[in-house]
């Protein structure tokens, strides 16, 4: 396979269309078979449910190329039972998880000439999403959906090392007890676009939201779950029913435990307690650990002992294991990797 001529190196995090989309309709009660096309537009009725109501799911994972030539994703079994529940709480039809698995491997393979070289810190992002797309005027479920699967390359996520960022208690909530806080759906993201917008005209890289019923217990940001590192080096991640269980956070705290013999705990994390952490850091398949160095409170700085010029050496060695674990160079744990080709 012939890789385009695209300068891997230097990319951004940005759409590109390439050359195949899978697509899959579900009517009459029934997924289709699904195909690979070629037409990356999308002509649906003015009424369509996921224009009026937001009837919308997705995921996000990566394909890349390991050290030893091979095409590969990560876990994409637990994006495909993470999008069923998904689904389930909108109303909608879930896209069966082999079926998911598989369209993977499809649409990966067909646009390999993307998937950017070993080395390059690139990676070729896939994303899965699926949507309401019969007329919907009175508010009920979709009867028709469509599954979808493009591919798009996208750079390193982070040019020339991590640095710490800073980020901001949030005076928005981003999910409510009982709400979609736990599922991976547009509607969640839409009503974070005011709480980040203003985040970043403060000066702030993200927001940190709390439990909105109490307000005193950390959740997540708007894209990524928490990790912190206490001073005696036991791994900490907010247990909560309105965070989006991370696949990566999952697997840090998998390594953390049985790769690097640390403690772990899955638990509230009040927001008192933050002062007192060694290192803090944010999971999520796109930079797979941010380091975070400052989190502000209304004008109150907590500056995390880490600093604000490389990442803990607690965060540190949960990167490069994980990373080491994705690109090869560690035996993973069965069946964290997939092989495509
Ligand atoms: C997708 C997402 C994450 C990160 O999940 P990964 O499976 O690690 O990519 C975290 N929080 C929210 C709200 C998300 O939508």
């Amino acid at each position: 396979m012939e890789k385009k001529n695209l300068d891997w190196e230097n990319m951004g995090f940005s759409y590109m269309q390439t050359d195949k989309r899978y697509v899959a309709n579900y009517k009459d009660g029934k997924w289709d078979d699904g195909a690979l096309i070629d037409d990356p537009n999308i002509v649906m009725n003015e009424c369509a449910g996921v224009l009026q109501y937001s009837q919308s799911v997705f995921e996000g994972l990566k394909a890349y190329t390991t050290e030893d030539g091979h095409i590969v994703t990560f876990r994409p079994d637990l994006n495909a039972s993470r999008m069923v529940d998904s689904a389930k709480r909108l109303e909608m039809p879930p896209f069966p998880e082999e079926r998911f698995v598989d369209a993977v491997e499809q649409v990966v393979k067909a646009n390999a000439a993307y998937v950017p070289p070993y080395g390059s810190g690139a990676t070729l992002y896939i994303r899965p999403y699926m949507f309401g797309i019969n007329p919907v005027i009175g508010v009920k479920p979709a009867d028709e959906y469509q599954f979808r699967i493009f591919t798009t390359p996208v750079g390193p996520y982070f040019k020339g090392g991590a640095k710490p960022i800073t980020i901001c208690v949030s005076d928005f909530d981003r999910a409510a007890p009982h709400g979609t806080g736990h599922i991976k759906a547009g509607l969640n993201y839409a009503m974070s676009l005011h709480a980040i917008v203003t985040a970043h005209a403060n000066g702030f890289d993200e927001n940190m939201y709390l439990d909105s019923a109490t307000r005193t217990k950390v959740e997540e940001t708007g894209g990524a779950n928490f990790i912190f590192v206490t001073k005696d080096n036991k791994v900490v991640t907010p247990h909560s029913d309105t965070i989006l269980p991370s696949i990566t956070r999952r697997s840090i705290m998998y390594v953390a435990e049985h790769y690097l013999g640390l403690e772990v705990e899955e638990r509230d994390v009040y927001f008192d307690e933050v002062k007192d952490f060694a290192e803090c850091g944010l999971c999520g398949t796109a930079a797979v650990i941010s380091p975070v160095g400052k989190i502000v409170n209304h004008g109150e700085e907590i500056c995390l002992p880490s600093g604000m010029e490389k990442m803990g050496p607690v965060t540190q060695k949960l990167y490069d294991t994980l990373t080491g674990i994705q690109m090869g160079h560690i035996e993973a744990p069965e069946g964290w990797i997939k092989v495509i080709e």
